[in-house]
């Protein structure tokens, strides 16, 4: 890694700030514990996150190996710590997938500046309307009239990771794609949550549906039907929110807008959303949630692999 990088991971008036109020690993123990991927795996910086308290860095490890691919992203609003610490337990887990020679793609901390703040957003403690996701992908997709939903990226961060992501899908398409998160509707009263699937089964991927078993199985409370707060019917635990904006909703796409015209792109099979909900109940249990869905990644692949 260059000379930035060293002296960010140097830098111990930063790394004695990072928010452990709620018992997550400091920024720093993340890194330094993703930094053990070495062997058989490559890595970079995709963007630096700037700020008035310093720039952070977001980095991005491929396996040498190429091919249909697993890809496995987290961290992209910082509030949501679980994602991030689980993978911290399970670096031992991504290491031996390599070894079993999948194809990866893994981008552990989107937005390490907000996971260092516990803000959701880069810019914002946690105001939907104020704040702009380092995920937002609406600029790559379309409305209905064919037009791309945003004429501009919704912040540079989401501009640099759409950039990495559209880089890496031809070496390392993905057929599995899975983004930790939490739930943010389960702020207050509801302390209940549900998983997106927005590969092209929807609500029927059999992937999705273990996922809310295993949720199940580790008393996270999920909303099994209704409607979601955006107006997205759930089924069984399970949303298809397809026109949702996000980078989950660009893996799954098929196309894309650049240079004023549509682009085939390919569209990953499986794209799962994972949520718990964050009130209530505390991160060692949704950091063990979490840890579960990890250990079944290589069932998972091999599923979406061979085919359902
Ligand atoms: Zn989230």
């Amino acid at each position: 890694m260059n000379k930035k990088f060293r002296s960010f991971m140097n830098n111990r008036k930063l790394c004695k700030s990072s928010y452990v109020d709620d018992g997550r690993h400091t920024l720093w123990e993340l890194y330094k514990r993703f930094l053990k991927l070495e062997d058989g795996w490559s890595r970079e910086v995709i963007y630096w996150q700037k700020s008035e308290i310093g720039d952070f860095p977001v980095l991005l490890f491929k396996t040498k190996k190429k091919g249909p691919a697993l890809w496995v992203l987290s961290g992209i609003h910082g509030e949501e710590p679980a994602g991030p610490n689980a993978l911290y337990e399970n670096v031992h887990l991504l290491q031996s997938l390599k070894n079993e020679n999948i194809p990866m793609v893994f981008i552990p901390m989107c937005n390490p500046l907000g996971y260092f703040r516990n803000w959701r957003y880069p810019n914002e403690y946690r105001d939907y309307q104020k704040g702009t996701s380092v995920g937002d992908s609406e600029h790559l997709l379309f409305n209905e009239d064919y037009h791309p939903r945003r004429i501009m990226p919704a912040c540079d961060e989401a501009d640099q990771l759409t950039k990495a992501v559209l880089k890496n899908i031809n070496p390392r398409p993905p057929i599995l794609s899975m983004d930790f998160h939490e739930d943010e509707d389960s702020r207050g009263s509801n302390t209940f949550s549900y998983i997106y699937s927005q590969g092209k089964m929807g609500v029927a991927d059999p992937i999705a549906k273990m996922v809310v078993e295993i949720l199940s199985g580790h008393d996270v409370l999920l909303q099994t039907n209704g409607v979601t707060r955006f107006g997205d019917t759930i089924v069984d635990g399970i949303v298809n929110a397809s026109k949702d904006g996000s980078i989950d909703e660009l893996l799954a796409s098929n196309v894309i807008y650049k240079n004023n015209s549509m682009i085939l792109k390919h569209p990953a099979k499986t794209v799962i959303v994972v949520e718990t909900p964050s009130v209530g109940v505390p991160l060692e249990k949704r950091v063990m949630a979490h840890s579960e869905i990890i250990h079944h990644l290589e069932m998972f692949f091999h599923m979406a692999h061979e085919g359902y």
